[in-house]
């Protein structure tokens, strides 16, 4: 627990979040400025600040909250006019931004799961 960090305060509830899925490590909530119909955020429960903190004891956590996105995305309980397959189409995006080039502004890992649309694939130098 860091405490200052949103995330951990998420975690904790001591911050209010739309929860979709929660277990013994990992909470994954609605990001509160969606760009798609589909925005959740997958966090562990432990604060890590980012894929650049991670270490090899990491390894399950991180393919835990990866496997997670999946389900969730496929089987979570989603709007029923924002999900992940509709009308023969399908996918997302699962993002990690690292860092200040990474465009990261939370600095407790997240992993974005991003869907519900075709995507626009803008990533460029700014
Ligand atoms: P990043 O730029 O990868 O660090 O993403 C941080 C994300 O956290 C952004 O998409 C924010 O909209 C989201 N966010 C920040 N505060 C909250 C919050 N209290 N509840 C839900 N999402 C949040
Ligand atoms: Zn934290």
């Amino acid at each position: 627990m860091n405490n200052n960090c949103i995330f951990c305060k998420i975690a904790k509830k001591e911050i209010l979040s739309e929860t979709v899925y929660e277990d013994d490590s990992i909470i994954a909530f609605k990001d509160i400025h969606p760009l798609a119909p589909i925005h959740i955020l997958i966090i562990p429960k432990k604060h890590i600040g980012s894929v650049d903190d991670l270490n090899d004891d990491d390894v399950e956590l991180v393919g835990h909250m990866i496997i997670s996105a999946k389900k969730i995305a496929h089987f979570g309980n989603l709007e029923s006019d924002a999900k992940i397959t509709r009308e023969g189409e399908n996918g997302y995006k699962l993002l990690f931004r690292v860092g200040r080039w990474g465009g990261q502004e939370v600095g407790h890992i997240h992993l974005h799961l991003i869907g519900g649309a075709m995507l626009s694939e803008e990533i460029r130098p700014i």
